[in-house]
């Protein structure tokens, strides 16, 4: 089961995984009232559809005030989405995620997923946040950390070691990186999560670590 960027930030909230301040509008004057109460701007408005590359697409908007604020969400709130992961005939949107907008310094990936074949869990972070992450795996491969933890065992410090290296973080983000993985990483474990992306895991001016996007499947049968 694939839930919605809004639900599975509100599931990192809960895990205390840092994400922007933000609610969810299925109208244009909910989204008004969700901007007026979010408390100020730059805000950003982002289609709630189970697909990503909604940035391309047209799906994530900037507003810097309430008139484009309202212009954002006249123009996403019942528009078909149609991006690489829709089919051609698309998605249509009924509802927006309204949040805060930050001021991004780098972007990173950071993945969660089983590796069937080795029954191990595989942890995927990258300097190339942002991208489409096949496309970094083929043109970039030297761009991407991969380490496997053994469920049974967890997440041990060597793993989160490689991961640190491979990212070149400095000391405080180091940090936070670490407390955020293993949060995570419980989240993923506790609500048998099949896969969890965060594209991108943003550091931004004020040196916070923030997940700015939100991925998350769940085994139904379990
Ligand atoms: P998708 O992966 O579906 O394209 P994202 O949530 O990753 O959607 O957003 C796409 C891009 O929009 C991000 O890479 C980032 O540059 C920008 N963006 C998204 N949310 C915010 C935000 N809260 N503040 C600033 N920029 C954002
Ligand atoms: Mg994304």
């Amino acid at each position: 089961m694939n839930i919605h960027e809004y639900q599975a930030k509100k599931l990192f909230r809960h895990y205390k995984v840092p994400v922007p301040a933000g609610s969810v509008a299925f109208t244009v004057d909910e989204a008004v009232d969700a901007a007026r109460g979010l408390g100020g701007y730059p805000l950003v408005v982002k289609a709630q559809v189970h697909a990503g590359g909604r940035g391309k697409a047209g799906g994530v908007r900037l507003a810097n005030s309430e008139s484009e604020l309202l212009q954002a969400a006249e123009e996403i709130i019942g528009m078909t989405i149609v991006t690489k992961q829709t089919g051609v005939t698309g998605k249509k949107v009924g509802k927006v995620l309204i949040e805060q907008g930050l001021n991004i310094v780098r972007e990173l990936y950071l993945s969660i997923i089983p590796d069937r074949s080795s029954a191990r869990i595989m942890i995927v972070a990258s300097l190339a946040g942002g991208m489409d992450i096949e496309e970094v795996a083929a043109s970039m491969p030297e761009k991407i950390i991969k380490v496997m933890v053994n469920p049974l065992i967890g997440l041990q410090p060597f793993p989160q070691r490689q991961l640190l290296f491979g990212l070149n973080l400095d000391k405080t983000i180091a940090r936070d990186f670490s407390a955020l993985l293993s949060r995570l990483y419980q989240l993923f474990d506790e609500k048998d999560c099949t896969m969890l992306e965060i594209n991108p895991l943003v550091i931004t001016a004020e040196n916070q670590l923030v997940a700015l996007d939100a991925k998350i499947d769940i085994d139904s049968s379990a």
